[in-house]
């Protein structure tokens, strides 16, 4: 419930106009993310922000009052990290959107917050250059968003996480105070390492207002698609161990799982074949883009596929930017992003399937392979205890992950939806830690409470 009473609110107006809104619909709209847990309580107000200075006085009045505060990009996080809190205030980024300057020279953007991925990555084009972080969300999440949560995508298994490609930030700080952190050089071993602080801090520590970010050049040649049909998912694993090991570094390597491939082909058919066990697509680049293609095919092979096709034409990786959409229509929401060193792949899926096996309820894979970043999706049955059930099974991949050397989370963050997770991983001395920063940066406890760490 709400304890900001008008005239606080009326406070807040002054400065912002209105940029504040109160109606129920928006707040309702701009209050949950992606995930599958509802918001625990509807916000009283929403701050469409257009400019550092209004984050910073939406902030400083939140502090003063001490307003839980969600913060929201594009809302597309499967964590649960942007819903809003009852009686909060939610900080859309949304409207900061321009691209500042694209620095081609010195391979940098500098963009506020709220510019699409996609379409930074479209700037950079004309120049030559792209924006490595791709999320399969890239055509609506914002940079910010991809920062705050230290994105992945397909692209990582060669241009690793967000952080990767974030050389400077502006941030606001939990009491309103502008803070800039990190630097336009290549090196900068100045103070702490903020800019990697508040990468992946998702929405806890402070709000993203801009960022200066690395660019790289594209690859001159035609890039190559390559798809491996394997009659056993663990052959596959195997095959992705040699691959990520071997000398021909694929740009992206991507499995997807029997049950994927079925899901995507009833969703909208793209003609791939169905696998008996799984399915390896990825991209090469380069001018030797071919005959990396044509080796990792090889490797394939002599792991066990039973099929293997190389193509200039990007349609092989179809199958695999329908997975998220084809899973979604069945109804299939209880998922994780577990991730495990990429040299256990094999056993892992053997794993997963005894615990398949143990629950009778089926886990869909659709993995960042070459990452050893699995996307679990279970099945849930009213009839075998719904959603309820398919938490379980979540629970248990999660454990198992961790017992093989893994993490609760490769790419999509921690938010409220793992949260009960976090001692599983950290230990007492590291989650104190933690808190310690948390307290040091946010003592009101105001920005994005309970919520990942
Ligand atoms: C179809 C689909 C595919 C996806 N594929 C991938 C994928 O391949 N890889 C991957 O990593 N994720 C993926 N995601 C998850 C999601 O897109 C990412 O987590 C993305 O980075 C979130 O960006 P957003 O702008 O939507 O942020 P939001 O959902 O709005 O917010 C995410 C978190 O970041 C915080 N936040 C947002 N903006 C800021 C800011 N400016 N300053 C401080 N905190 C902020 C929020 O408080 C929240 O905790 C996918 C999601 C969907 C729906």
């Amino acid at each position: 419930m709400s304890t900001v009473s008008e005239r606080e609110l009326k406070q807040l107006r002054e400065h912002l106009g209105d940029r504040l809104n109160t109606e129920p619909a928006l707040l309702a709209h701009y209050g949950h993310d992606s995930s599958r847990l509802a918001p625990e309580g509807a916000a009283v107000a929403l701050v469409l922000a257009e400019s550092t200075e209004d984050v910073s006085a939406a902030l400083s009045w939140a502090n003063e009052h001490e307003v839980p505060v969600s913060v929201r990009g594009a809302g597309t996080g499967l964590a649960g990290g942007a819903n809003s809190y009852p009686g909060g205030l939610i900080i859309s980024l949304e409207r900061m959107n321009s691209i500042l300057q694209i620095d081609a020279e010195n391979r940098l953007a500098v963009v506020e917050a709220g510019v699409i991925t996609a379409t930074l990555d479209a700037a950079a084009k004309e120049h030559g250059l792209f924006f490595p972080p791709d999320p399969a969300s890239a055509a609506t999440s914002t940079v910010g968003g991809n920062i705050a949560t230290n994105a992945g995508g397909l692209r990582c298994v060669a241009h690793g996480v967000t952080t990767d490609s974030v050389a400077a930030l502006e941030v606001v700080l939990a009491d309103g105070r502008i803070m800039r952190t990190g630097s336009r050089t290549r090196k900068n071993v100045v103070g702490y390492d903020l800019k990697s602080l508040f990468t992946g801090s998702e929405g806890t520590l402070g709000i993203i207002t801009s960022a200066t970010v690395r660019l790289k050049a594209i690859a001159p040649g035609i890039p190559r698609t390559f798809r491996a049909g394997f009659d056993s998912i663990e052959d596959a694993g195997r095959a992705v161990t040699a691959i990520v090991n071997g000398p021909h570094q694929p740009e992206i390597l991507e499995l997807l799982d029997t049950f994927s491939v079925e899901a995507v082909e009833a969703f909208h058919p793209t003609g791939v074949e169905i696998p008996k066990g799984a399915m390896l697509v990825g991209q090469t680049t380069g001018l030797d883009a071919n005959e990396r293609a044509e080796a990792i095919a090889a490797i394939c092979t002599v792991n066990g596929a039973s099929s293997t096709e190389v193509s200039e034409s990007d349609s092989l990786l179809e199958a695999r930017r329908l997975a998220n959409p084809a899973l979604n229509a069945l109804g299939l929401r209880v998922s994780c992003d577990v991730a495990v060193p990429v040299a256990s792949l094999a056993e892992v899926f053997n794993g997963l399937a005894e615990i398949s096996k143990q629950h009778g309820l089926r886990i869909s894979n659709v993995a960042h392979a070459g990452d050893g970043n699995l996307h679990c999706v279970v099945e849930s049955n009213p009839e075998l205890g719904g959603e309820a059930a398919a938490e379980l099974v979540i629970d248990d991949i999660t454990r198992y992950a961790l017992s093989m050397g893994g993490t609760i989370s490769g790419e999509h963050g921690i938010g409220a939806v793992k949260r009960h997770e976090l001692p599983w991983q950290l230990d007492e001395a590291s989650l104190a830690v933690q808190f310690a920063i948390k307290h040091a940066l946010d003592p009101k406890g105001i920005l994005t409470p309970a919520r990942a760490i």
